[in-house]
């Protein structure tokens, strides 16, 4: 492919924009919540997990601690027997404590809307705080970046880096602000449903003709 402008590559995320929203015009977080706080707890689980798998432990767990002090007061012991099937359960556990903390110490219980405040709480990193933001509190703070995002960013010619920050900065400077969150959301719903991490469905893809299926080997169109 030949070497795209800066102006060319943002007129074509646009026609992909355009593209993905006809192809998914309901996409969203696929994590189950009815608030801040249980979002962010969910977020910290699917890491390494699927939202599926999250989506059947959460019920249960937000019945049981339906807020930060709750978590904040829980038993480690029982909450990780809770939130085991998601993997990872000592660490999640950990880092779901000390958020919970820190938003009952500093935050009176409630999720702050700052990045920087996001951060400071432990156990929350950057792609945590911009699933927040973004879901519950409607500030396009960041573009979300998870294996999907990374995934398509790359075949789709959006960005050649490898690292997830690095990427969340390409993307900033090619989707608009406004868009950033649902542009996430795009993505991740290709990916699950066409792109595949293996075998991509390319020649049933909504934006083949947008795309220059950079680094795919299967059969294109
Ligand atoms: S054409 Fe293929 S590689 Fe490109 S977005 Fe579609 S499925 Fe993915």
């Amino acid at each position: 492919m030949p070497r795209e402008s800066k102006q060319a590559k943002q007129e074509r995320t646009q026609h992909l924009i355009a593209g993905l929203k006809a192809a998914y015009p309901d996409a969203h977080c696929e994590l189950d919540h009815s608030n801040a706080l249980e979002l962010l707890i969910a977020t910290i689980l699917s890491a390494q997990c699927t939202d599926k798998r999250v989506n059947l432990v959460t019920p249960g767990l937000f019945r049981k601690y339906p807020t930060a002090a709750a978590y904040a007061a829980a038993s480690s012991a029982e909450l990780e027997q809770m939130i085991k099937s998601t993997g990872f359960f000592r660490n999640k556990t950990k880092s779901i404590q000390a958020a919970c903390r820190a938003l009952v110490e500093n935050h009176a219980g409630k999720v702050p809307q700052t990045m920087d405040a996001l951060r400071a709480l432990g156990g929350v990193g950057r792609k945590t705080a911009n699933v927040v933001l973004g879901n519950a509190f409607n500030i396009n703070c960041g573009v979300v970046v998870d294996t999907h995002v990374a995934r398509l960013s790359g075949r789709l010619g959006l960005s050649a880096q490898k690292e997830p920050e690095k990427i969340e900065l390409e993307l900033m400077q090619l989707v608009p602000q406004d868009e950033w969150t649902l542009f996430s959301h795009l993505l991740i719903w290709h990916g699950r449903r066409r792109c595949f991490a293996r075998n991509p469905d390319c020649p049933g893809c909504e934006i083949r003709k947008l795309c220059p299926r950079i680094g795919v080997k299967a059969p294109g169109r």
